[in-house]
């Protein structure tokens, strides 16, 4: 396949954009070459510049569970823009959508929407503290949680993947308050609890994280914290931005059956849009302003379009609970193959998968924590994400993400999928 157009617009891009992307990872950075340039999606499928169709494997990073330009997404979205587009003043849409999410998580009574994953977590981490009183948090590494300054140590995803386990500008007194531990290691949490008396708000955690590759939580270890934080005054926060809508209607808590203080959305809450939302019981919520003093607002939040595009999305996943099972499906069929045709090549590889999210580490050991994955094969990745844009398959292009299956991939795209592992695993 020929990506020349996508070259010429990356260079003109570079000029004006820094890096010539409005988020890093999309650089390519990790993996050598110029991003592809985006022209129309729809169902599985990208058509880029050039002309080229892909077989998607990223999906907006997640939020597209049920394919690009889902039908009942850009009709809600088409109507309500002829109605206006931003009000700032309530409307509602927001009520509605509002009802659905509590209705379909678990433990949460209210829902406050924001416009991003970063905005729901730094908001959520005030909240905890403001509630709390107290300063410290505790987050794993590798465990990416928005770029707000508090999370940008040891954070997971495009972190990982440029080698910055902190970036500059984040303040000593800032990072001063965030504690870190190993993903996977309970012990080690227990420890930092122990140091850290009376002092600590929230553990905030990817109950499965995505942004290490997929790497799921042992057992118990989601049980523990649980535990931990329950014993000691401490909210635990799912951040559940990758997950939530994704694994089961309501999230992790739902799937292994776990109780979260606060919940952190964004990605398939949005149907596309941006949008994030973070949620809790009532007594955690009425602490956010205007009733209570924590302090949190935006001038899009709650914006009618990105509230119809969720809730098309949200109605669509509520109305038809089978969309997770045949997720779980399509994405186990897809593990089996790929195991087959590397085991067959004689590669070294780890696949990591729960539900819909699915990674492949060129490494042998099992991967559990930050440290695991790192030891992966970057030279390999390198080699496997090229050869399959070669063959018109489009995975995140770096090592550290997790890939989001839609249920708009048919059974016939995953076998070429598979074929296609199999030709380009067989040149490495
Ligand atoms: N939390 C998690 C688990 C994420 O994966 C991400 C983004 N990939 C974020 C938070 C931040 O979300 P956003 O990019 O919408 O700010």
């Amino acid at each position: 396949m020929i990506y020349q157009r996508s070259s010429q617009l990356f260079a003109e891009a570079e000029k004006v954009i820094p890096g010539g992307v409005n988020s890093p990872v999309r650089a390519f950075k990790a993996v050598g070459g110029t991003p592809i340039f985006v022209k129309s999606a729809k169902g599985a499928y990208l058509y880029d510049e050039d002309g080229n169709r892909l077989i998607d494997y990223i999906n907006s990073w997640g939020p597209m569970i049920l394919g690009h330009a889902y039908e009942p997404v850009v009709e809600a979205l088409t109507e309500r823009a002829k109605l206006g587009t931003s009000f700032g003043m309530p409307t509602e849409l927001e009520t509605k959508i509002a009802a659905l999410a509590v209705a379909m998580v678990p433990n949460i009574d209210k829902i406050r929407f924001v416009n991003s994953g970063t905005e729901a977590c730094m908001s959520a981490i005030r909240l905890a503290r403001g509630f709390t009183k107290r300063d410290k948090i505790i987050k794993f590494a590798g465990c990416y949680h928005g770029h707000s300054d508090s999370f940008l140590i040891a954070a997971g995803s495009g972190l990982s993947t440029f080698g910055v386990p902190n970036s500059p500008g984040v303040t000593e007194g800032t990072a001063k308050d965030t504690l870190l531990a190993r993903y996977n290691d309970l012990e080690n949490v227990s420890a930092l609890i122990a140091a850290n008396p009376n002092e600590i708000a929230a553990i905030i955690v990817e109950p499965v994280a995505g942004n290490m590759g997929c790497v799921p939580p042992l057992n118990g270890f989601l049980e523990g914290l649980r535990e931990l934080c329950s014993a000691n005054g401490i909210l635990l926060i799912f951040d559940e931005v990758m997950t939530g809508f994704r694994l089961a209607a309501g999230g992790v808590q739902e799937l292994y059956g776990i109780q979260a203080d606060i919940v952190c959305f964004g990605k398939v809450i949005g149907g596309g849009l941006p949008v994030g939302a973070f949620a809790a019981r009532e007594e955690i919520m009425n602490y956010l302003a205007p009733l209570g003093p924590v302090y949190q607002a935006g001038t899009l939040s709650g914006n009618p379009l990105a509230m119809a595009a969720g809730l098309a999305m949200l109605e669509a996943l509520n109305n038809d609970r089978a969309v997770f099972q045949r997720l779980e499906e399509k994405t186990a069929y897809l593990e089996v193959g790929i195991r087959k045709v590397l085991t067959e090549n004689g590669i070294f590889f780890t696949i990591n998968r729960v539900g819909s999210m699915i990674s492949v580490h060129f490494d042998a050991e099992p991967v559990v924590d930050f440290q695991s994955a790192a030891k992966g094969d970057n030279a390999t990745f390198k080699k496997f994400f090229h050869g399959l844009l070669q063959e018109g398959i489009y995975i995140a292009p770096s090592a550290y993400e997790t890939w989001f299956i839609t249920d708009a991939l048919t059974y016939e795209d995953l076998d070429v999928t598979i074929q296609a592992i199999d030709k380009v695993s067989k040149t490495f």
